[in-house]
């Protein structure tokens, strides 16, 4: 069978993914990190009126007696205040974030003035609309602001505070189940028996979901026996929005996640054309979808970010569910492989180092490195070959 090329394998896995997130609306205060589940649409201007840029003079730019002349000083507006009109041939005091007065077109910056009693010469007039910020420069009413599916910044936040938004509609975060398999695992606090390894999946799971935004409910390990692997599927599958395994969906005879899923829903077995982590199950368990990933740990990490990750955001609403990599430029050589490479990498003085140990087995290569770089197929690495560069936090 034909490996299934990476882009593929994210398509066809995307191609089935239905949004599972309701919109319920938190407030504003609780929508750091959320997922927005609607179009956010302006009801006001932003400024809400013309005010000053400056410290400094508002007048009607076509009442300016020149640069000797002084002009009363009618108004004294402080910002938060009402600006009330302003007398023709009269000029301002004004702050910044005070209203221009009705009336007022243009502020003098103070640098540029000569106050006496009462009065001020203004000795440099800008063009007309100096030194003001108009009514809606920022955001216009109507106006689109945010688009569904953008996860809430810290700016987000404030920029949703400046329409006068108290409540935010965003989406349940998605709940997705994760299950270790795999007789030898046991967990990190006990003492290890011959032929037993530390459950790190477990662990590595827990993080990108949580990273992710995800709330993760945890299945704990299944051994590999049949009955256990089916108690625990069955029971996963009815409580989350998405199944994520780890382990025992290659063909080997202690390999029983495949038969289990088979009989719960169903299963496709992937041969993607990537390294590490050849092996991926796809399929449901009941009406829930289920991706098994690979037990090596690093394989486990490569493929729950890059085939995944895009699949989880879709179900959970979120856009950029695809990384555009940066172009960075290889410091190694390495041959060309026919399938494409996901090298643990770090960069070093604007070029990518790798891990020497590039086994997908080895997690230390992922904690050394800072992110991935991808070796197209049939591609061959020379210092200076420009790569496409995964950062970590671009992809969390
Ligand atoms: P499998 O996919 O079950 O054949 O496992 C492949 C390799 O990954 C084996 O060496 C397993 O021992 C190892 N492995 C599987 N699951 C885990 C896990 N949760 N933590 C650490 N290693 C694992
Ligand atoms: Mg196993």
């Amino acid at each position: 069978m034909a490996l299934l090329p990476v882009a593929e394998a994210i398509a066809q896995l995307r191609a089935t993914a239905t949004p599972a997130c309701a919109v319920e609306a938190v407030p504003l205060v609780a929508a750091l990190d959320r997922v927005l589940g609607e179009s956010v649409i302006s009801a006001v201007h932003v400024p809400p009126a013309d005010n000053s840029a400056m410290d400094g003079y508002a007048l009607r730019h076509a009442d300016w007696p020149g640069p000797d002349q002084a002009m009363p000083v009618a108004l004294r507006i402080a910002a938060g205040s009402a600006p009330g009109t302003l007398p023709p041939g009269t000029a301002a005091r004004i702050f910044t974030g005070a209203e221009l007065p009705a009336g007022a077109d243009t502020v003098v910056m103070q640098e540029h003035t000569r106050s006496g009693d009462g009065t001020v010469v203004l000795e440099q007039l800008p063009a007309s609309g100096g030194n003001v910020r108009p009514r809606g420069q920022d955001i216009a009413a109507g106006q689109e602001v945010l688009a569904p599916g953008v996860l809430l910044r810290p700016q987000e936040l404030g920029l949703l505070a400046s329409i006068g938004l108290s409540s935010v509609p965003v989406r349940r975060r998605l709940r997705v189940a994760i299950i270790s398999n795999g007789d030898e695992l046991i967990e990190p606090g006990e003492s290890l028996a011959p032929g037993q390894i530390y459950n790190s999946n477990r662990y590595l799971l827990q993080g990108l979901m949580a990273r992710w935004g995800f709330e993760v409910l945890d299945h704990g390990i299944a051994s590999d026996d049949p009955a256990r692997i089916e108690q625990v599927f069955a029971a996963a599958a009815a409580s989350a929005d998405v199944l994520i395994s780890t382990g025992g969906v290659s063909v080997g005879e202690e390999d029983h996640v495949k038969g289990v899923v088979e009989r719960l829903g169903e299963l496709s077995l992937w041969k993607i054309a990537m390294k590490p982590g050849k092996p991926l199950a796809f399929g449901r368990v009941a009406d829930t979808p289920f991706i098994g990933l690979p037990g090596n740990p690093a394989s486990a990490l490569v493929t729950a970010l890059v085939i995944a990750r895009p699949f989880l955001f879709d179900l959970q609403g979120r856009s950029g569910a695809l990384v555009e990599p940066l172009p960075m430029p290889a410091a190694f050589s390495k041959t060309g492989s026919p399938r494409q490479e996901y090298l643990r990498v770090r960069r070093e003085d604007g070029q990518l180092q790798r891990y020497h140990n590039q086994s997908s087995g080895v997690l230390l290569s992922a904690c050394w490195g800072d992110g991935l770089a991808v070796q197209t197929p049939g591609q061959e690495i020379e210092p200076g070959t420009p790569l496409g560069w995964l950062p970590y936090e671009r992809l969390y």
